[in-house]
């Protein structure tokens, strides 16, 4: 299996392509540090839309802080997030990560504090049961500030989909986590200047909010536009749900019309 050649600046055409498309949201992964931590635990195999109403759940329930989920019974925190998948699973994870976070850290923000060492609190998160990479990265660089890219479902469909970058197409489903993110991270640093030029309006370092940008725009497109079957290339893209998607008025009411890669993606037809 061969793999596929990084080019930094063609990476850069698309994020401005999905940027011009979607627009752009600081807050993208909305919610305090502890919020985004549970919501990347609730996320797991579920959609963000129900794992946001388990989040408001937990909240009107008064489950809303690291102690208050640490000291929940368990039976009474599935019931809160049943919305979710595996919810009794997740309940006894998401007690047991509050658990040795208030006991060693006293708070996420401690936790994933900036000046600790990005691999060491990687490390950290993966050592703890229902903590994948995805997850640790989705933590690390949304609840922290740690420069960590993303890599998911979404960023592998586009790709295998977009071609044009050499190598097998397959290579983007089945290349190992590690070497799809060094793959993004380092070609997102190449052409960071020009990142920071379209405006990242971020309190997090310029390249964590190019990293956080570069994810939520993949994840923009997976959910419009390049759906698992049947992706809308030519088409209005799937409307976005009201205050689960920072692109609401995206796709609705006729504003919509074809993928914003359609003209440089070899499956879209546009670069054949
Ligand atoms: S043109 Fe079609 S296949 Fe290509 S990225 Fe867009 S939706 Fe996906």
């Amino acid at each position: 299996m061969s793999t596929p050649t990084p080019e930094p600046q063609r990476l850069f055409d698309l994020y401005r392509r999905l940027r011009d498309h979607f627009g752009y949201a600081p807050d993208w992964w909305p919610g305090s540090p502890f919020d985004i931590f549970v919501t990347a635990v609730l996320v797991q195999q579920c959609d963000w839309a129900t794992a946001w109403e388990a989040l408001g759940r937990l909240h009107e329930s008064g489950l809303s802080s690291l102690d208050d989920l640490a000291a929940a019974d368990e039976d009474t925190l599935a019931d809160t997030i049943r919305p979710v998948a595996f919810h009794a699973t997740k309940a006894e994870r998401l007690r047991s990560l509050c658990r040795y976070v208030v006991r060693r850290h006293g708070s996420v923000a401690n936790l994933l504090a900036r000046n600790r060492e990005t691999p060491v609190v990687r490390g950290e998160l993966l050592s703890l049961p229902g903590i994948g990479e995805e997850t640790a990265d989705a933590m690390l660089s949304f609840a922290g500030q740690h420069p960590r890219f993303v890599v998911d479902a979404y960023a592998r469909r586009a790709f295998m989909r977009i071609g044009g970058f050499g190598g097998d197409r397959d290579w983007w489903f089945r290349a190992p986590y590690h070497e799809l993110h060094d793959l993004f991270y380092d070609a997102i640093r190449a052409e960071l200047p020009r990142y920071g030029r379209c405006g990242l309006n971020s309190q997090a370092p310029g390249f964590t909010a190019a990293l956080r940008d570069v994810h939520a725009q993949l994840t923009e497109l997976g959910k419009h536009h390049c759906l698992k079957s049947a992706p809308r290339c030519r088409g209005q893209g799937v409307a976005g749900w009201k205050g689960y998607f920072h692109c609401v008025d995206h796709c609705r009411d006729g504003a919509c019309t074809e993928c914003p890669l359609w003209e440089v993606c070899e499956t879209g037809g546009g670069a054949a």
